[in-house]
């Protein structure tokens, strides 16, 4: 598998900690109208959560973490019954609702309501694997952008509502990232962000004995296993970076956030671009995003973490004033100036900021240890403690985190060669 290099001290290390995050993570529910094949969480017979334990898990952050947004997830939270008191609720907190969702169940009536709320963003999950039925059973990635593009525009016409997609990257999709990313640039007036998240499973290869305390589990008892051979589990970010150069050689990240036990890795690898429909005029640097962290956080208390359209609009100014700081945004800067030359129409054309991140979950290090994402913005409540959202099944399936050994004997650990073995942080 071809991957990139890239060297993590040259980029700027997001300042996300336990304790102040861009982001928390909030399940109101395990219902779900989609079969993901890279979801983690199991169906339950009671799916949605009491009011009063969804206020208190709020309560919980608050208590123990600042957090710019809450990212509502599940399941699909448009399921949850109250979703709008819900979003009402995190917004008189004065904090930003995004609603991570696999759309389905989002209509024109809903999103109005959910507007009027105070939703701030959305995260569409969408990708080949989930198991949608109708005109999109069995569709590509590549042919789902008419679906992704049936919510932007949803967004769009709504008017004021950050839009985001995440994808899941398995080796069968792997070869359409680019025009995944393509298909980003041809609608950056619309489409913020867009997330690909490196598949995450347990399967039979991996050289590992799972443990529960001092009890052996059987690897295949594990929620997020499977029996079939041969699943690619090691696509990571660097895959990523490799991929999208191929649409763009240009494509240069700027931040990420390192692994507990590997400072190397880019456990979620951030590019920001700047450009028009027409052409990407570059990409700033780790000196922009650093700016932009800090200063937010001077001023609002917290680090940034989704920005509106109102905002991603402003790309002229971003190039212009990060110019004087930031080498990466000098370059965007002056190629966007020659554009402007040859074709004076540019200078009044709004220019946006769009936003790729890479997700590469919990890999597996030679002697069984889990390095998770240093720094983890989807952490979650659980029992009144903050915990890894994707490892919560562990939590409900085994009461304890499970723990990694190598088999004996067995020379074929994921952790080897620096690959992986789980994934996904945001399966809706
Ligand atoms: S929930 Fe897991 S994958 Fe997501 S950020 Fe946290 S550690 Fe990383």
């Amino acid at each position: 598998m071809t991957t990139s290099t890239l060297d993590a001290t040259e980029l700027y290390r997001l300042p996300w900690t336990l304790a102040d995050n861009g982001i928390s993570w909030l399940e109101p529910t395990v219902a779900c109208n989609l079969n993901c094949d890279g979801c983690y969480r199991r169906q339950e017979e009671n799916p949605h959560k009491p009011w009063e334990e969804v206020v208190g898990e709020l309560d919980t952050f608050e208590s123990l973490r600042r957090s710019d947004c809450i990212s509502i997830a599940g399941g699909d939270p448009l399921l949850y019954p109250r979703i709008v008191d819900l979003v009402a609720e995190i917004k008189r907190r004065g904090l930003k609702p995004i609603i991570n969702t696999n759309g389905v169940a989002l209509t024109d009536d809903l999103l109005g309501d959910l507007k009027r709320a105070g939703v701030f963003g959305f995260t569409f999950h969408v990708d080949s694997r989930q198991g949608r039925s109708g005109e999109w059973a069995g569709k590509t990635d590549i042919a789902l952008n008419d679906l992704r593009l049936e919510y932007a525009e949803m967004l769009a016409r709504a008017g004021g509502i950050a839009c985001s997609f995440n994808s899941t990257v398995y080796a069968e999709n792997l070869h359409e990232v680019p025009e995944l990313m393509a298909w980003a640039h041809r609608h950056i007036d619309i489409v913020q962000t867009m997330v690909f998240i490196c598949f995450r499973h347990v399967v039979p290869e991996m050289g590992f004995d799972w443990f529960a305390g001092g009890e052996q589990v059987p690897w295949d008892k594990i929620w997020y296993s499977t029996e079939e051979s041969g699943r690619e589990v090691e696509i990571d970010a660097r895959t990523l970076v490799a991929k999208a150069r191929e649409q763009d050689p240009r494509f240069q990240p700027a931040a990420f956030l390192n692994g507990t036990h590997d400072p190397q890795a880019c456990k979620w690898l951030l590019t920001q671009r700047v450009g028009d429909r027409d052409a990407i005029h570059g990409y700033l640097g780790p000196r922009f995003v650093e700016a932009a962290m800090d200063t937010y956080h001077f001023h609002k208390g917290r680090y940034l973490a989704y920005v509106s359209p109102g905002e991603t609009r402003r790309g002229k100014a971003a190039m212009f004033l990060s110019s004087f700081i930031d080498p990466d945004a000098r370059k965007a800067w002056r190629t966007f100036l020659g554009a402007a030359l040859r074709n004076p129409a540019r200078w009044f054309r709004p220019v946006h900021l769009q936003s790729l991140m890479f997700i590469q979950p919990v890999d597996f290090m030679d002697d069984g240890e889990q390095s998770m994402c240093d720094g983890c913005p989807d952490i979650t409540v659980h029992d009144g403690k903050l915990v890894w959202s994707c490892r919560l099944d562990e939590l409900k399936q085994y009461g304890t985190f499970l723990r990694t050994f190598p088999r004996a004997g067995c020379g074929a650990h994921h952790g080897c060669s620096g690959g992986r073995g789980m994934g996904s942080e945001a399966e809706a």
